[in-house]
């Protein structure tokens, strides 16, 4: 099914607005409408080079159906989304002989998210490469024991 099928029939379906994908920067470099670097792609996702990247070879996957984050990620058809994901990653740190890579996503403003169609980054990383990691906060007696309760709960 051609991807302009696949927005429409998604669109009645999950009613992302006709305006989000038309203006949406990753729907259009999947149509062909703006260029990328393309590194991979499959019938359901597409791999191409971040534009501006953390460390070079910096790699974003998107599904080719527009979505915006993981939580209203499409089911995969056909594509074991996780070997995808190797394969890109393993083909990165090969290319740019990284020490090791991140596997990141960021869903919603508050987390770092500014395209809003869903993208996991790999990102190829270097021993010293200067790069910080998050900071770590500590839980008070209980805390993480009610915080386990409310997720199970939850699920
Ligand atoms: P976010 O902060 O939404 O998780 O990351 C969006 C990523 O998309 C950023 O790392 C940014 O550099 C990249 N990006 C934004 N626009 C373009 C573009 O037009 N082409 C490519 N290749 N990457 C882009
Ligand atoms: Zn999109």
């Amino acid at each position: 099914m051609s991807l302009e099928k696949d927005c429409v029939q998604q669109k009645s379906e999950s009613k992302i607005s006709e305006h989000a994908i038309k203006d949406c920067i990753f729907c259009k470099i999947i149509r062909g409408e703006i260029p990328c670097s393309k590194i991979y792609e499959d019938k359901e996702f597409l791999a191409f080079l971040d534009i501006k990247p953390i460390n070079k070879g910096h790699a974003l996957i998107i599904p080719k159906i527009h979505c915006k984050n993981l939580l209203d990620f499409p089911k995969s058809e056909e594509t074991d989304l996780v070997e995808f994901i190797k394969k890109v990653a393993a083909a990165v740190v090969k290319a740019t002989n990284a020490d090791g890579f991140n596997l990141g996503m960021n869903n919603g403003g508050a987390a770092g998210q500014i395209v809003q169609h869903a993208h996991f980054h790999i990102i190829p990383r270097f021993d010293n490469d200067g790069l910080i990691s998050w900071p770590h906060k500590e839980y008070s007696e209980g805390e993480m024991q009610e915080m386990q309760k409310k997720i199970v709960g939850l699920l």
